[in-house]
């Protein structure tokens, strides 16, 4: 270790070849040790975590110097009545947030109360458009043309790629000389980003070489991942998902503490006209709180909450009571790859019922999607509740501040 030590300091090592010397935990105790000497700072409380490493070393995170630890919440139990998730769960938030498991669990109340949240999968497919760039815009035409041409080759070329992968379709955009061809593919239980990008590849470089476009990139940015983008509004990207609940005038009364006129006010007068007038993406009230800490507890991509919050939370006055729904467009998860083998992300997932792989194939991450629209729809009406009530300042004083 002494060698390593001074192999680190001399430059002769460096710090991210740490593995190929050392065993994960050590290899990742000695590059904090180095980082706190180096900048002086106390880390030992990075060293101090539960998970086994030797997969994330190597799959999940590079130059790793320990763990943050985020308290896990549950809220629940919420009566899900979707078409792959059916029963009553247990949602495990991880946040920092105080008060929005509170929020979140009386949510789960109100449905649970009121018979549960119907939820249904509008629409599942991950998305890669990689750009290309045409002589001119005639050419730009033939390329497209090109693809539209060979899509069942295009598919058997991105199917060679993996063994759960399914090529749907494709939608082309032309800019100028600018190619954008939007790929979609039926990812199963992944979150499919790898998968979808390993096939695109060995697509576009069959395109490039028929065509004599230039791929310029993988990811020309119409997938759209990872940034707010009004083609994942309107088309969906992932799972597209739908909730909703008819709440009682009583059962609003009685859990919410407020009127069911108010609460349709509040959904009309924010999401909606103060969303519109902000020029949001998202029509809700805090969608990205619920999937943020779902995400994060659950070991999803947490920068998919960037999609996942464009939700829109709509109202529908009804005899006796009001409809309450979100629609969710980008839903992007999965209960295989990515972080959802990291044991206490697994854990969360399993507390789900949906850790691994589906039966059939898919399956559990469809169930996945849809217990997270649920429990958006619970952190919706909570918030919705709260701000009829005029309770939402007097509940983060309570519960949110030491
Ligand atoms: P992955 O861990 O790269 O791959 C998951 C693999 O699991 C699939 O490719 C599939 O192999 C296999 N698998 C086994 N059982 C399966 C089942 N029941 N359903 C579906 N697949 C099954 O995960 P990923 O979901 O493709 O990608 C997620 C990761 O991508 C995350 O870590 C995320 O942060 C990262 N990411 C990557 C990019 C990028 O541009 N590459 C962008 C954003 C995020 P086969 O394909 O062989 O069937």
């Amino acid at each position: 270790m002494d060698d390593h030590r001074a192999d680190l300091r001399s430059g002769k090592l460096k710090l991210y070849a740490l593995e190929k010397v050392l065993p994960p935990d050590e290899a990742v105790g000695l590059r904090r040790e180095f980082i706190a000497g180096e900048t002086n700072t106390d880390l030992a409380a990075l060293g101090e975590y539960t998970i086994p490493i030797d997969r994330v070393v190597a799959r999940n995170c590079e130059n790793m110097i320990g763990c943050v630890q985020i308290p896990v919440g549950v809220a629940g139990p919420v009566t899900v009545c979707g078409e792959y998730a059916e029963g009553s769960f247990w949602l495990p938030l991880a946040t920092t947030e105080g008060a929005l498991v509170a929020s979140v669990n009386r949510g789960c109340s109100a449905i649970s109360k009121a018979g549960g949240a119907e939820v249904r999968i509008l629409r599942d497919g991950m998305t890669r458009a990689p750009v290309f760039a045409a002589g001119s815009v005639a050419h730009a035409h033939e390329v497209v043309a090109f693809a539209e041409d060979h899509l069942m080759e295009i598919a058997e070329i991105a199917q060679s790629t993996t063994s759960h992968g399914e090529f749907l379709g494709m939608v082309p955009y032309v800019v100028g000389t600018s190619v954008f061809l939007r790929f979609e593919f039926d990812t199963k239980d992944a979150m499919g980003m790898n998968m979808v990008t390993i096939a695109s590849q060995k697509v576009a470089d069959f395109i490039a070489r028929e065509t004599g476009a230039r791929l310029v990139a993988l990811s020309g940015n119409m997938c759209t991942d990872k940034k707010p983008a009004a083609i994942n509004l309107v088309e969906g990207r992932g799972k597209t998902v739908t909730a909703g609940v008819f709440l009682p005038d009583d059962l609003i009364r009685d859990v919410f503490k407020c009127d069911t006129a108010s609460l349709l006010d509040v959904n009309t007068r924010k999401n909606l006209v103060g969303s519109a007038r902000a020029g949001a993406i998202g029509f809700n009230a805090h969608a990205a709180n619920i999937i943020a800490a779902l995400y994060i507890a659950c070991g999803q991509d947490p920068a998919h909450v960037v999609e996942g919050s464009s939700c829109i939370t709509t109202a529908d006055p009804m005899d006796g009571g009001v409809y309450v729904a979100v629609t969710l467009p980008a839903v992007q998860v999965g209960t295989v790859g990515g972080g959802t083998g990291i044991a206490t992300q697994a854990a969360c997932l399993s507390l789900l019922g949906v850790a691994g792989g589906g039966d059939p194939p898919g399956a559990n991450a469809k169930a996945f999607a849809e217990i997270v629209a649920a429990g958006v729809l619970a952190g919706e009406l909570s918030l919705l509740g709260a701000l009829a009530a005029q309770h939402l300042a007097k509940a983060h004083k309570e519960l949110g501040r030491g």
